[in-house]
Order: C-alpha cells, then structure tokens, then sequence
C-alpha cells in the first residue's frame, strides 16, 4: 500500500506500531533535511559541487587533509545549529516507550543522540562528524582542538601526538565499513518485527540489505521517503508523506 494522505498515513502508521513488539529504524538523509543538514548525494548536493575526498588521498596528501578540515568548517554552522527534527523526536518518543531498543542511521550529524537516545544505542553505519578521531591511536579530538590548530598553523591539518592522522569519525569513500556497527545492525534487524526505514533511498551499500533482511525474518517494513526505492514493491506500507508531517503525530513530549 501506497499513500500519500496524510489522515490514511498516521491511522495506518499507527496500527503498524501498536501491533508490533520490537521496532527497528533505519534512518537516512531524508530525516535530517528539515533541520537544515543538506542531503549530500542529492541533485545540487554538496557532493555534485565538490567531489568527495576518497580516504586513499586523504591518507597519501597533506593537501587533502587540509583541504578536507576546510570544507568540514566551512560545514559548521549546519552541523553546529541543527536541532533535532520531528522524525527525530518522533522516534525518540518510541524509544523512550521500550518498543525501539535501538536504532540504525547512515547519517552523521548525531541528531538522534541529540534528540535523547543513548549513544550506545545508535548505530551508526557512516560515523559521526561531530567529533574527530586519530586513524592511528583512535585517540578523540574535540572539533574546536582540531579548529585551533588548523588555524593557527596557517590552515593545515594537524596531526596526533602518536603521529597519526586525524579525521572527523566518519567513514569516507574507500574506508572499510564499520564492522562492529554493522554485526550489530544486522542482529538488531533479524530480531524487529517492524522495520521502519525513514528518509533513505536505500540504495547505498550496505543500506539496501536491511530492508530484505528485515522482511526475510518476517517483519514488516514500512518505508518513508519522498521518492520512490527498489523496495516499495516488497514494503507494508509507503509512505510519501513529509517525514516531519507523518511521525510527528508520534512525538509524545
Ligand atoms: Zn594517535
């Protein structure tokens, strides 16, 4: 089933949660746009103007780390303002009410932990660029530290006291996937009986496993996003509402 009414949508939404028992989100992009984090790979994205930095080149050249902590900065005051949105805070209100033990995202800009559930209990496939990590010692650096030195070495990445490279703790082009992040979201999947994909296009690997596996175990899965996915045949139930528009009458506080 397809629906765009919002009316239909809630009342259907509604019924799905109440029946299940174990809810697993899997959030992407889609979630985050209504608090001003722009879509990445969309048509006008920042990745249509800059091409990303592949994490061989990150690792080989000076310049592109530097270049790489300039456009994180110049990112800053998206990151640093954004404020969980009503997906957010929709399913958080689900997590709070025991039904969502955990949740997956392929975004990075930490808006679930912000908008009140535990960090342990993201899982997050793509990292997080709120914060910087050593590749080397896996030591964390705040991004006001990295800012400072970057600064005031004439715009230049710094490095770790370990002699390590440092990076905003996302997973870039070419960077192995996290392994750990993605053993524990396949478990996760393999146990819900709702899976709820909210704002992703379901395309990236390893994004378009999760809805099959989901299935396969016999949950149901529920799609929300704005454009079609290769999944909306298999799915419960689509939604092509807003996001904001269909979970915020889940928001319980
Ligand atoms: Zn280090």
């Amino acid at each position: 089933m397809i629906t765009s009414d919002l009316q239909t949508t809630v009342a259907r939404l509604r019924q799905l949660i109440d029946e299940a028992t174990v809810i697993v989100p899997f959030t992407g992009a889609g979630i985050s746009t209504e608090c001003g984090i722009p879509d990445f790979r969309s048509p006008g994205g920042l990745w249509t103007k800059n091409q990303p930095i592949p994490f061989e080149a990150f690792m080989a050249r000076q310049d592109m780390r530097d270049e790489a902590w300039q456009r994180r900065f110049a990112m800053e005051e998206n990151f640093a303002n954004a404020k969980p949105g009503r997906g957010h805070r929709a399913l958080a209100s689900l997590y709070r009410s025991g039904k969502v033990p955990a949740l997956i995202t392929q975004n990075i800009d930490n808006l679930h932990q912000v908008s009140g559930v535990a960090s342990r209990d993201v899982i997050e496939l793509h990292g997080n660029t709120t914060y910087a990590t050593c590749l080397d010692c896996a030591e964390r650096y705040e991004l006001s530290w990295v800012k400072e030195k970057f600064d005031s070495s004439g715009r230049h990445a710094p490095d770790c006291a370990c002699g390590g490279y440092i990076k905003t703790a996302t997973v870039s082009f070419g960077q192995a996937m996290p392994l750990e992040a993605m053993q524990r979201a396949e478990e996760l999947t393999k146990t819900c009986d709702l899976f709820l994909a909210v704002g992703s296009s379901l395309v990236v690997w390893p994004a378009a496993g999760f809805p099959l596996m989901a299935k396969r175990n016999g949950a149901a899965l529920v799609i929300i996003n704005r454009e079609p996915t290769e999944f909306d045949d298999l799915a419960d139930l689509v939604v092509r509402n807003d996001i904001g528009d269909a979970l915020g009458p889940f928001i319980t506080h």
